[in-house]
């Protein structure tokens, strides 16, 4: 389907709502019937109809259509946000007595619904290094029922080879997830690598602007009303018609921010690499980067964020660096207009810090809208301030 109609017009009834180019917000709660014998049918099949909107909506629908066309699959649920979409989707895929195995150090949230929340109901997880298939393969049980995937990550961009996994996963009938956050459909495509679901936070690049969360699972018809029959109405955390609407006025640009991005990261990135303070850089689409070759083999590009490695001797030079960033604004998340910077070794204390270990000097930085030169500028300015050079 041609993306350009995927973006502007599928799922689009606008001969509805007065010819109005952009769609209604349609904040309602229920919707009513006129005859018993709809309500009848509509009670059997929450999926058949609009009943009440904790199951479907008609604006959320506009956008379930727009992503699942995205995703090249049949379906897809969109939730209020992207930790949602995943818990909703592991927990109606897996049951008492069962074992996952996932990629190590997967979105801080799933690590804590595999340690702390699953645990409590018999369900285990195996995490393993996925940049080698075969420690999933190694690592499966007879009771092994799901595989989670993140690629690449949103930190270190460790990838996974998801043809590999995926074919492999069918051929034992275990259910596969990956997080596709950090690509977005627009530059991997998992379904047809053979994933059976395929999640995004919606919060970063389809949002775009920092004002709302959402978060999106596609997949066949089959699975997305398994979830939708029983986690999705249960859980409740669907997407909400204003934030579902404000998702379908990001989409409309996303491809266009995507390049604006690819081409700033680009220069930036020549930036960072050369200056004499900075160590490494990680980056998938970096000839340096050890997964290059799969990186170029599955994914068509490479936005938004990069981690470098600093010449640090203390964490005192790092926080410096940080705090005299002008421009660029420390904060989590990433995908809107906004460049960030993340320091890892936030999460330690001064006496901590040891010089000798990498993830310590590791930043890094999601780069926006802005133009190129004005973030190098103000990169440029703060390793001076910090005595980084
Ligand atoms: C932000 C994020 C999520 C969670 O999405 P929310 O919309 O914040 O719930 C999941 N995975 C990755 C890689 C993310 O960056």
């Amino acid at each position: 389907m041609d993306l350009s109609y995927i973006l502007n017009e599928l799922g689009e009834d606008r001969e509805h709502y007065f010819n109005a180019i952009a769609p209604p917000i349609m904040q309602t709660s229920n919707f009513r019937f006129n005859k018993v014998d709809e309500l009848r049918a509509a009670f059997a099949d929450e999926m058949s109809t609009y009943i009440y909107s904790r199951g479907l909506n008609p604006t959320a629908d506009i956008l379930r259509k727009k992503l699942a066309a995205l995703d090249g699959a049949e379906d897809c649920l969109v939730f209020n946000n992207g930790a949602a979409a995943i818990f909703a989707a592991v927990l109606a895929n897996v049951k008492a007595g069962d074992h996952i195995v996932s990629v190590s150090k997967p979105y801080s949230w799933v690590q804590r619904m595999f340690d702390i929340i699953l645990p409590r109901f018999a369900v285990t997880t195996t995490y393993v290094d996925g940049r080698d298939a075969n420690n999933y393969f190694n690592a499966t049980k007879p009771n092994t029922t799901f595989y989670y995937l993140e690629s690449p990550n949103s930190w270190d961009f460790a990838l996974q080879d998801i043809a590999t996994i995926a074919a492999y996963a069918k051929q034992h009938n275990i259910t596969t997830l990956i997080d596709n956050s950090y690509c977005t459909p627009l530059y991997q495509q998992p379904i047809a690598m053979g994933i059976d679901l395929a999640m995004q936070t919606a919060t970063k690049y389809i949002g775009g602007h920092s004002d709302t969360l959402g978060g999106v699972l596609s997949g066949s018809k089959t699975i997305i009303k398994k979830i939708f029959d029983s986690e999705y109405l249960n859980i409740g955390s669907g997407i909400q018609p204003f934030n579902a609407w404000l998702l379908i006025r990001g989409l409309r640009t996303l491809p266009t921010r995507l390049e604006r991005i690819n081409r700033t990261i680009k220069e930036v990135l020549a930036f960072v690499k050369i200056h004499p303070a900075v160590k490494r850089i990680l980056y998938p689409f970096d000839e340096s980067f050890p997964q290059y070759a799969l990186a170029k083999r599955q994914m068509k590009e490479a936005p938004g964020l990069f981690s470098f490695f600093v010449q640090a001797e203390s964490r005192q030079q790092i926080v410096t660096f940080c705090e005299s960033l002008q421009h660029i604004q420390m904060a989590v998340s990433w995908g809107g207009h906004e460049s960030l910077l993340l320091p890892k070794c936030a999460g330690l204390q001064d006496a901590e810090f040891d010089a000798a270990n990498p993830e310590h000097q590791m930043m890094r930085i999601y780069v926006g809208l802005e133009e190129a030169s004005y973030i190098i500028a103000d990169l440029d300015q703060a390793f001076e301030k910090a005595g980084l050079k």
